[in-house]
């Protein structure tokens, strides 16, 4: 993976003046790179890239946050070492394939939400429904029984 560098003069390390704009702090060039640097490392992820390729550094806010909440136990030097790991990539794969894990269970749950949601509306619906029904033949049987008292007269 490529470290950025100037477009124009080829120097490395250009500033960034906001989000996907950068400034080259030699010939003052100016060019937009939406994609997402390493804040670590310093390298050039491809755009939608969550977490570094090169050292597992997080690089989106879900990531970082899901870092966050499996990682927070982990003390900071033990992080480090692991970063300079040889094995960096499988490391960014294991954070991934959590975060997928951790996806698939926010979904999972909100599907079964949703099934319950769907079963007690179909009870409630039947309830009335049936309660409904009843009343209607209560209705219809005091129309008969008063047709039948009004007649006996
Ligand atoms: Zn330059
Ligand atoms: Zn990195």
């Amino acid at each position: 993976m490529a470290q950025r560098s100037c477009p124009a003069c080829n120097a490395p390390d250009p500033g960034v003046l906001e989000a996907g704009l950068w400034e080259c702090r030699y010939c003052g060039n100016r060019w937009n790179d939406p994609r997402p640097v390493c804040p670590s490392c310093g390298t050039v992820n491809e755009l939608g890239t969550e977490v570094c390729v090169e050292c597992g550094e997080p690089l989106t806010m879900l990531s970082r946050v899901f870092q966050r909440h499996t990682k927070q136990d982990t003390p900071l030097w033990l992080r480090q070492s692991r970063r300079r790991a040889t094995d960096v990539k499988a490391l960014a794969e294991e954070g991934s394939v959590g975060r997928m894990a951790a996806l698939n269970e926010i979904d999972r749950v909100r599907e079964q939400a949703q099934a319950e949601e769907h079963i007690k509306r179909k009870v409630r619906d039947r309830r009335l429904l049936t309660a409904s029904l009843a009343l209607f033949i209560v209705l219809v049987c005091l129309g008969v029984a008063a047709v039948i008292i009004a007649s006996a007269k």
